[in-house]
């Protein structure tokens, strides 16, 4: 094989009560992505459509994250890697992080899988260290494994996944303004009181709980966060409008994705998860803020093939 075109899927990381832990993957949008292995043993990034984006593999997340696979093994080839973004970059849904997860899940299919998903993590996250200059997997994983992910530990790693609960939908609006990451961390307090800590740790083994045993009340019971929403929500204009008309026609529950602006929701049944999608449709429309909104089934495989 000498050729593979993928589908690597949006994510959303933090899902409220699991800040910088938790993850899951989206299955009705993200970026395809064709490899194709070259004669020249390098790593080029020939086309990206839909975005602009640097075609420098140095500065690109997929060509870092490559980089950072090959210096694990000798091979006698290089890769070519093209790009057709549909995730916007900033959005809060994993832009750079589909990229990464991507790259290093074409060029590993492409070497006849010299490595497992759990490892592809590590080199994935090289390349999100360059959109974010901090290693986290909280995208790339669930990008990667699918379903729900949970970084039980980063030293070393360890990422446990977790299935959905078949009925669980979630509905993401991303209203187009922006908010730089490093504004989103620096509004977060350096310390954490004992009270929210002893909330946010019930909730998180509550949401956990939930979806192994595919019990959506105790889900929509556990969207809670303690630590960013309180913080961060400031920076999204409508937020609190957004959760009350949510939870109103009957979703779980609702929060910030990743760091934010997209806001997620997750409902039990694909036709409240629509009904939450003209909610959340309705608010932006009385201003001029541009938005997207998806609905979408939890992907329980992560990144496709398609050919
Ligand atoms: P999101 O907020 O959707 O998770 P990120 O903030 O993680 O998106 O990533 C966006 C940043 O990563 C931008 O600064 C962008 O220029 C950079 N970047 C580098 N390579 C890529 C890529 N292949 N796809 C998306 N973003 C990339």
């Amino acid at each position: 094989m000498d050729k593979i075109k993928i589908f690597s899927p949006a994510t959303v990381a933090n899902i409220s009560c699991g800040f910088d832990v938790l993850g899951l993957c989206l299955d009705t949008i993200g970026d395809e992505m064709i490899i194709r292995k070259t004669k020249e043993k390098d790593v080029r990034i020939s086309k990206i459509v839909g975005q602009i984006l640097p075609l420098d593999p140095d500065k690109n997340v997929a060509g870092v994250a490559v980089k950072s696979l090959l210096q694990n093994i000798e091979v006698d080839c290089g890769f070519d890697i093209e790009i057709h973004k549909n995730i916007k970059p900033g959005s809060g849904i994993g832009s750079s992080a589909a990229s990464a997860a991507g790259a290093v899940f074409g060029v590993n299919k492409l070497l006849g899988e010299p490595f497992s998903l759990h490892e592809l993590i590590a080199f994935a996250m090289e390349g999100e260290k360059l959109a974010s200059s901090a290693l986290h997997a909280d995208n790339v994983a669930p990008a990667l494994l699918g379903g729900f992910t949970l970084i039980r530990s980063y030293n070393p790693l360890e990422v446990i996944k977790i299935n959905a609960p078949k009925e669980l939908f979630v509905t993401v609006i991303h209203p187009q303004i922006e908010i730089k990451t490093s504004e989103a961390r620096a509004v977060l307090p350096k310390n954490m009181s004992l009270q929210k800590n002893i909330t946010q740790l019930g909730n998180l083994g509550g949401l956990i709980s939930g979806l192994y045993t595919e019990n959506y009340d105790l889900i929509g019971r556990s969207l809670h966060d303690e630590i960013a929403e309180p913080y961060r929500s400031a920076l999204i204009p409508n937020f609190d409008t957004v959760k009350e008309n949510v939870q109103k026609v009957g979703a779980l529950g609702s929060g910030i994705s990743g760091s934010g602006p997209s806001i997620f929701a997750l409902s039990k049944g694909k036709e409240t998860a629509e009904k939450v999608a003209k909610a959340m449709a309705k608010v932006y429309k009385n201003t001029n803020i541009d938005f997207d909104v998806h609905v979408s089934k939890v992907n329980s495989e992560g990144i496709k093939i398609l050919e």
